[in-house]
């Protein structure tokens, strides 16, 4: 780009003005849908595993944008081949192909050890991969005897994402009860029940969804064996095994699939999340030929999915956690932090794989009695976290969850078990006074 083509352009930080977090803050409620409530800060910058605000605060980022930023903000290697992509071919729609998104798909089959004939469909997000995959699923109608198809079975629990078709599959009341009706024959079973999953298996099922650990649900994982009694069943009967890894996939719990070692091949998995290291990608892998010929020319698409950029992205990610050794690192700091939480007093009990992990929390000491009753204690450390420095979040009211960038360092992570039980107790202290003042 010559200065020529930028004379009379204004840098980014004029069109965009300077402000202070509070006034941002007070424009978003102006001017953007309220879906997501009040945003907790105003980030303005990212270095590795680091984020700062609006009014200058850092924060050690452990929760990377929720399981999104693998290489941690601004990393780069991901950063020069993402802006050298889109000044060579940013966007070119599905009428055709580029050598980015083709190499990709051709990783993806790779690390995914999916056998001949496999196959990668591109989209944007991880509710777009579910889409697929709950068409994918559709397309599986007819079984052995003639009869049709027309069950999709999914978990309590389950958080599969917010489209239509995604929210089928999604188990929560909250999230799903205001958008009825939605496409029909899902039902969800008891979460980790085997007996449950095989009574409602059989010859009318189109597929099993299933997510090897259960993030949204805080961070849960399939009990020993379910994986493998799931793949027996949907064998037995007909039905796909449908496995979403869009949180728990691309190293976030140090191998590149959750579900990697469990000795199952499903039908398909799905993947967004950590796959473009902060670049919106998602993906349905289909194993083996017959599953990848279920979704013929026409029947699906995109504009967006696969595009240059966002393929270039995710192959620049996938390169750089395999030549850093960051698989290694995930499990090794991983470990690290589930043995010293784990020792905590307010620690109950941490649940999760390499760096996804859910962490319940007693009370100050170990006390819950000194933990109101009814109070989120979850939510009230998160924000003694912020004010402390640290970003993590609550998937439930006793439980915070950490899925920071897969760079972490063993000293990073030491500085929040270190700081944990200060948080537990200032979080405690300020619910015992809220409570006493709305007395
Ligand atoms: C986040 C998530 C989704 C939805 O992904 P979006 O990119 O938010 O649409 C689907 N499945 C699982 C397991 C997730 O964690």
């Amino acid at each position: 780009m010559t200065s020529e083509n930028l004379q009379g352009h204004r840098p980014l930080s004029e069109l965009v003005g300077a402000s202070s977090g509070a006034s941002w803050l007070a424009r978003y409620s102006d001017s953007l849908m309220g879906v997501f409530g009040t945003p907790q800060r105003v980030l303005v910058r990212g270095q590795g595993c680091y984020v700062w605000d609006a009014d200058g605060k850092q924060y050690l980022d452990l929760l990377g944008g929720i399981a999104v930023n693998a290489l941690g903000h601004a990393h780069p290697f991901v950063t020069s081949v993402i802006s050298s992509q889109l000044s060579t071919l940013g966007h070119v729609s599905n009428f055709f192909t580029s050598p980015t998104q083709v190499a990709l798909a051709e990783k993806l089959l790779q690390l995914t050890g999916a056998p001949a004939g496999s196959k990668v469909f591109f989209a944007n997000s991880g509710t777009e991969a579910n889409e697929a995959a709950f068409k994918l699923a559709r397309r599986n109608a007819t079984n052995a005897a003639g009869g049709k198809r027309t069950k999709v079975v999914a978990l309590e629990g389950a958080f599969h994402g917010r489209t239509m078709g995604a929210l089928a599959l999604t188990a929560k009341k909250a999230y799903r009860e205001p958008f009825e009706p939605l496409p029909g024959g899902v039902v969800h079973v008891p979460f980790g029940d085997i007996d449950a999953l095989a009574a409602a298996v059989d010859e009318t099922t189109q597929a099993v969804f299933l997510e090897p650990i259960q993030g949204e649900a805080g961070v849960v994982p399939l009990p020993p064996g379910y994986l493998a009694a799931a793949r027996k069943l949907t064998h037995d009967a007909g039905a796909l095994l449908i496995v979403d890894e869009v949180q728990t996939g691309m190293g976030r719990t140090g191998t590149w699939l959750a579900i990697e070692g469990s000795g199952i091949v499903p039908d398909a998995v799905t993947l967004a999340k950590g796959l473009g290291g902060g670049f919106p990608i998602g993906a349905l892998v289909t194993f083996g030929a017959e599953n990848s010929a279920r979704l013929s020319a026409g029947q699906h698409g995109t504009t967006f999915g696969g595009n240059p950029v966002a393929t270039a992205a995710a192959l620049a990610t996938v390169h750089a956690i395999e030549t850093q050794g960051v698989l290694a690192k995930v499990r090794a700091v991983g470990e690290r932090l589930r043995t010293a939480l784990a020792a905590l007093p307010e620690v109950a009990e941490v649940r999760g794989r390499g760096l996804l992990l859910g962490i319940d929390l007693t009370g100050p000491g170990g006390d819950a009695a000194q933990v109101p009753a009814g109070a989120n204690l979850a939510a009230a450390v998160v924000n003694q976290a912020l004010e402390a420095g640290f970003i993590i979040n609550a998937p439930g009211p006793r439980t915070i969850r950490l899925a920071p960038p897969l760079i972490l360092t063993a000293a990073q992570a030491d500085t929040f078990v270190a700081a944990l039980p200060a948080l537990v107790a200032a979080a405690a202290d300020h619910l015992a006074q809220t409570a006493k003042e709305t007395k």
